[in-house]
């Protein structure tokens, strides 16, 4: 009998569940394909963090305290290679990719200004650079460095150009002659599927000045710039001149739930930052009654416009100009801000169809991970095996963090009830685990309505 728990993606309902899971007093294995743990939120975890332990009034995790929980093992740079067998007993096989700095490392940060290689940093929503061998932010877990081999002009492996690295790093953290992949094996009694999603910039965004004016970001690089260890340091500066942004335009093409939840959110720490003017344009008639319900997200006082947008162009004197033909009143107003947002549009991680193809668990048209047990919504089309947060869909932070605490609570149901600690639910039979199940279904509406309400609560 094992005593373990599989959970694939370490981002916040990942880390979420793991937790859950080592509080239960049983074993996390977590597996991550990035090189670090976190995913979008990987920089409010950190221990210096301003964001504090919770966002939105969503507890998250901190990183400090997942790294005093021996029962929880992380491998990074990892994939999830085969999985057999069945609920209580799964066989699984993960497959861990070299990150050629090992634990040795101090962060002296010697290396990284030696190394010639460029590229956009994509754990800054690519709004900053880094090196080939580099530490996305100042505290990651692991904290060491790593090396994206695939921009390190030492590829192919064993090939040696370069070795500007090694040659600064005292420590001798710095290895290239390691086999560049390792399988692991590990026995599981259930897998929680946590990979996430993916934020992208819209097609039709190039039309709105995105990509030519770097003052019109997405809200994925919003979300990095109002974040402490941001590049701009928490604060909504300008891309352009790192001027403080005094004037900010949201704009949406419709108030989806997520939407709304994302840009209320900026637009509630834009408000504590004493942005003097902040607006929303939404590009789509005005809806029925559920678009109205959904505007009372915004705090109140927000200058909420509906018109078809006509153009965004920078000035000289780099302020936006946006244009729009109001519905309302089929005037075309013009406007001036100092940076425009741009909804990023969410789609299924990367790589998740291929994940679901090894799990065995069925994908839903949308391309996300099927829950089709109405009683039990974590449960995917594969028994012991269930989804929680983005995985299943794009959610919202308090969504994927309850539904992170069911589906491990749920997972928790396959294994050896002695192997628990008191107050878990568990279960070794179907009996048993079809009541986990149904509890975990109530358990987890009360949860989001908890944290829906902290959200409505904390006025963001
Ligand atoms: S020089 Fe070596 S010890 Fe220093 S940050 Fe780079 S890898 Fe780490
Ligand atoms: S060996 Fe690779 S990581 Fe090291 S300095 Fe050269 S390019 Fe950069």
């Amino acid at each position: 009998m094992t005593d373990s728990i599989l959970i694939v993606g370490g981002g916040v309902a990942g880390l979420t569940a793991a937790i859950a899971c080592a509080e239960a007093g049983v074993r996390a294995i977590v597996v991550e394909h990035d090189a670090i743990v976190g995913g979008r939120l990987a920089a409010a975890m950190t221990q210096k963090s301003s964001v504090g332990d919770s966002i939105d009034g969503v507890p998250i995790p901190k990183l400090d305290a997942l790294a005093k929980m021996s029962n929880i093992e992380i491998f990074t740079l990892a994939n999830l290679e085969e999985i057999q067998g069945g609920p209580g007993n799964f066989d699984i096989s993960i497959r861990e990719r070299a990150r050629f700095v090992t634990e040795d490392c101090t962060l002296c940060n010697h290396c990284r200004p030696v190394c010639p290689v460029v590229r956009s940093n994509e754990h800054d929503a690519g709004l900053s650079y880094r090196k080939a061998i580099y530490a996305p932010f100042p505290e990651t877990m692991p904290p060491e460095f790593v090396i994206d081999i695939d921009a390190c002009l030492n590829t192919p492996p064993n090939y040696l150009p370069c070795n500007r690295c090694t040659e600064v790093c005292d420590d001798d953290a710095i290895h290239f002659d390691v086999p560049l992949e390792r399988l692991h094996q590990r026995k599981v009694g259930a897998v929680v599927l946590a990979a996430g999603f993916e934020t992208a910039t819209d097609s039709g965004a190039s039309h709105r000045g995105y990509g030519e004016y770097p003052d019109v970001v997405t809200t994925a690089e919003m979300e990095r710039l109002l974040t402490a260890p941001g590049p701009t340091g928490g604060f909504a500066a300008r891309p352009s001149d790192e001027e403080y942004a005094n004037s900010i335009l949201f704009i949406l093409d419709e108030l989806t739930p997520f939407a709304v939840h994302i840009v209320a959110s900026q637009i509630g720490r834009l408000i504590a930052q004493d942005v003097t003017k902040i607006a929303l344009l939404v590009t789509n008639q005005p809806g029925n009654g559920e678009q109205g319900s959904l505007l009372q997200g915004f705090p109140e006082g927000l200058t909420v416009n509906y018109g078809l947008l006509q153009k965004v162009e920078a000035r000289a004197d780099n302020k936006i100009t946006v244009t729009y033909a109001d519905f309302s009143s089929s005037r075309i107003p013009e406007e001036q801000y100092d940076l425009v947002v741009l909804n990023s549009i969410v789609s299924p991680a990367s790589g998740l169809d291929g994940l679901a193809q090894v799990i065995g668990c069925e994908l839903a048209d949308n391309g996300y991970v099927s829950r089709p047990d109405s009683d039990n919504s974590c449960a995917t089309s594969r028994p012991g095996i269930y989804a929680a947060g983005g995985a299943a869909g794009a959610t919202i932070l308090g969504t994927a963090v309850a539904e992170a605490e069911v589906a491990a609570s749920a997972a928790l149901a396959h294994l050896d009830p002695r192997l628990l600690g008191d107050g878990h639910a568990a279960a070794g039979d179907s009996e048993a685990g079809l009541e986990a199940a149904v509890a975990s279904q109530e358990e987890l509406r009360a949860r989001i309505e908890r944290a829906l309400f902290a959200m409505l609560e904390s006025g963001e």
